[in-house]
């Protein structure tokens, strides 16, 4: 069948409409549901899963297995509490806090902007707030048997600082040579004040990082080649330049061991929001865990036998951030020709959830179509669906973002082939049934 053509489309525009679509679809929902939610913390489904993946695996082809550079390593999420005493975070992770003594509720002061009405008070709709007092934003947690001889450690606030604890070992191990780079993805955990804007701003998270080590000479080098490739990754990912910038930090912007920060930032529905830091740290970080561990974490230039701490030039993606950008960027409301209208996600095809849908016209077709199905199995993401009319089942796939649906109809037994229907386009192509993979493959793994 053939469908009616696109005659407007519109983005995005209230984050309610893709929150609703992310649950009723199963990309990403309220953690803990059935007891009403838990705030700051989201279940990915299972097309939120796929997306999450397909991004992930991105990341870790592009930063490490593409670079002899680039090492990679899964640490443990608790590290030794001494870690965070040398990088910083006991004394200053932390946001200024401030109390509203009418409604009791709780912003961070720098965030005032965002807090609207207060509703207990008579008169006026100003909160009636405390002075601000710090905050730490890191998750505490006991380690060991008996309260009594519990200790106090700290789930991670971001996957760098275990990178630096086993700096050593892994350059060692890997036989790695100045300059090189070690990255990890994995979860951090921050006790935001207000977590809030869907995932963008959560208590737990995950971040992909790089931590590439180089000499004092060559770190504005690294630091714009690493930009440039950060950058490149994001455009890779579909943002266009209308939706994409950078922002560099203003000097007093900057943490007190930083040289140089830029943020890549995305055009969300609530305004410009960082989605990745790519920092200057210096030899702060190094510097501070020899100190603290009384482990020399220098480097002998075997050369120049100089004895120096290198600099730390660092990527850090939020995967959850990135994945909600990626969702706001796909949605699109499209009105049809005839009044109809359709919400499609228009992933880019190589990381869609599901890469290809197999829709027999009939359960009676149901023997060609696994067997297609199958096939396609070896290498795509598929979803099997044989239920209701065709036209439906197109719709329900344009909502998961599917990019292709291949159709076995009552022909495809006499001329050997299916329908492949196109999502953005509609347009539909016969191909043979042999030939369909290839042309899936083509086009999924294409640009
Ligand atoms: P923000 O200023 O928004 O709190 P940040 O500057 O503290 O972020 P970094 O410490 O640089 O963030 O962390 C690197 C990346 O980790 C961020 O660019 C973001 O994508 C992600 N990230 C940080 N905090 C959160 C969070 N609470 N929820 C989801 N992602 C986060």
């Amino acid at each position: 069948m053939s469908e009616a053509s696109v005659t407007s489309e519109t983005r995005l525009e209230r984050m309610e409409d893709l929150v609703s679509l992310c649950a009723r679809r199963g990309f990403i929902f309220q953690s803990s549901e059935i007891y009403g939610g838990i705030n700051g913390f989201w279940d990915y489904g299972p097309l939120g899963t796929e997306l999450k993946n397909n991004l992930k695996s991105r990341w870790w082809q592009r930063v490490v297995r593409a670079r002899p550079d680039v090492e990679g390593i899964d640490s443990a999420i608790i590290a030794h509490p001494r870690t965070w005493e040398a990088s910083g975070h006991v004394e200053h992770f932390t946001d200024p806090m401030v109390d509203c003594r009418a409604c009791k509720k709780r912003f961070r002061a720098d965030q005032l902007a965002d807090a609207g009405p207060c509703n207990s008070r008579e008169g006026t709709s100003e909160h009636d707030l405390t002075d601000p007092r710090s905050f730490n934003l890191m998750l505490k947690t006991q380690i060991g048997a008996s309260e009594e001889a519990a200790s106090e450690a700290y789930l991670r606030a971001e996957t760098c600082q275990p990178i630096f604890n086993d700096f050593k070992r892994v350059r060692e191990a890997a036989r790695q040579k100045i300059p090189f780079g070690i990255a990890q993805i994995g979860k951090a955990f921050r006790n935001e004040i207000n977590p809030r804007n869907f995932t963008f701003r959560s208590r737990e998270f995950e971040q992909a990082e790089l931590e590439f080590f180089c000499h004092p000479s060559e770190r504005e080098k690294w630091f714009e080649h690493w930009l440039e490739q950060r950058l490149a990754f994001h455009r890779e990912l579909g943002f266009d330049d209308d939706h994409l910038q950078t922002r560099p930090h203003a000097d007093d912007e900057l943490a007190h061991y930083a040289r140089a920060a830029v943020d890549v930032e995305y055009l969300f529905p609530f305004g410009w929001q960082e989605i990745e830091g790519v920092h200057d740290r210096g030899d702060w970080d190094l510097s501070r865990h020899s100190e603290y561990s009384g482990k020399d974490l220098g480097i002998t230039d075997p050369e120049t036998k100089e004895h120096y701490v290198p600099m730390v030039i660092e990527t850090s993606v939020g995967v959850d951030r990135t994945c909600l950008a990626l969702l706001v960027d796909a949605y699109r409301e499209e009105a049809l020709e005839g009044g109809d209208s359709r919400v499609v996600m228009r992933f880019h095809p190589s990381l869609a959830p599901i890469q290809a849908a197999v829709l027999p016209l009939s359960k009676k077709l149901a023997e060609p179509a696994h067997a297609v199905e199958a096939e396609l199995r070896r290498e795509l993401n598929v979803f099997y669906d044989d239920a209701g009319n065709i036209g439906r089942r197109y719709r329900r796939q344009d909502e998961a973002g599917t990019p292709f649906c291949v159709t076995i109809d009552f022909e495809s037994g006499d001329d050997g082939k299916a329908t492949i229907r196109d999502r953005d386009s509609m347009r539909q192509d016969r191909v043979p049934l042999e030939g369909v993979l290839a042309y899936l493959r083509d086009r999924v793994r294409g640009e």
